[in-house]
């Protein structure tokens, strides 16, 4: 028996309808690379081995290692890794062009993972990740609710998220404390003119104290005083606060803001 280990996420799904589903989500044919993170005992590496070309699956936990290699998938290469440490370029020596995540993501890292994929390469194209449900409710969240945040706003910049299915945490072993969800996330074209890194920063600066309108959150950003950002906004815009703002709105503020 494996001795589960809280500080990787571990919670395992073994019901195969809903591992299925996973790859029904995602999706997933035969001419598809995938890769997923988190293998655990490889129950959801085995559904997708059976759907994609090939599997690349990360799992960060060695002694995993026997029972991943007893499964014998001959379309699957495991790596044992810590994915988020692991640069883009390696993971994707794997892969010949695009390929998919599939993953039922670790939670302590899920955040991180997601930007990781999301900022740093475009050959992803799409993500079905199970997540916790309150970090679905905030990626697909829209401006005006209360679990609208940075991570809404560059979720739907690089993807067109999407909420397939609410999971109950009975569904895992051991049972975590929350239930989860799967959440699609189909990539977007990117625009090119615009420099991500940059857009994240300035977001995330609209964001920094949730109560407080946008001028108040963006005096220095690019080395603005209150009468500049005044003067580019307007007054109007100024005393929104960044809860209330679309994607479209940060979008054109973040190009009136270019320097
Ligand atoms: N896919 C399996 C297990 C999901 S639990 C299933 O659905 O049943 C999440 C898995 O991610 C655990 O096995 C854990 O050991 C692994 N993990 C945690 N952090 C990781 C990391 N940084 N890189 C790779 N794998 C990780």
């Amino acid at each position: 028996m494996h001795n589960f280990k809280k500080k990787f996420g571990q919670n395992f799904i073994t019901d195969t309808n809903l591992l299925k589903a996973i790859v029904s989500d995602g999706e997933i044919n035969n001419e598809d690379e995938v890769l997923e993170i988190g293998a655990g005992a490889g129950s959801l590496t085995k559904q997708l081995s059976e759907q994609a070309k090939k599997v690349v699956a990360y799992e960060i936990d060695k002694d995993l290692q026997p029972t991943l290699e007893s499964l014998e998938l001959n379309n699957v290469k495991f790596i044992y890794k810590d994915a988020l440490k692991e640069p883009i370029k390696e993971i994707e020596k794997e892969f010949s062009g695009t390929y998919k995540i599939v993953a039922n993501l670790p939670y302590y890292i899920t955040t991180p993972l997601i930007f990781k994929f999301l900022t740093e390469t475009n050959k992803v194209t799409s993500l079905t990740i199970m997540v916790q449900k309150e970090v679905a409710d905030r990626i697909v969240a829209k401006e005006g609710s209360k679990d609208y945040g940075v991570l809404s706003v560059m979720c739907q910049f690089y993807s067109l998220p999407k909420i397939t299915r609410i999971v109950k945490r009975q569904m895992f072993y051991p049972i975590p404390n929350v239930d989860s969800a799967i959440v699609t996330m189909k990539k977007k074209e990117m625009p090119k003119d615009i420099n991500i890194y940059q857009f994240e920063h300035f977001v995330k600066k609209c964001f920094s104290m949730r109560r407080k309108t946008l001028l108040n959150n963006l005096i220095g950003y690019n080395n603005m005083s209150k009468e500049d950002i005044v003067n580019k906004l307007g007054e109007e815009m100024s005393n929104k606060r960044a809860e209330t703002l679309s994607l479209e709105d940060f979008l054109k503020m973040f190009k009136q803001f270019k320097v």
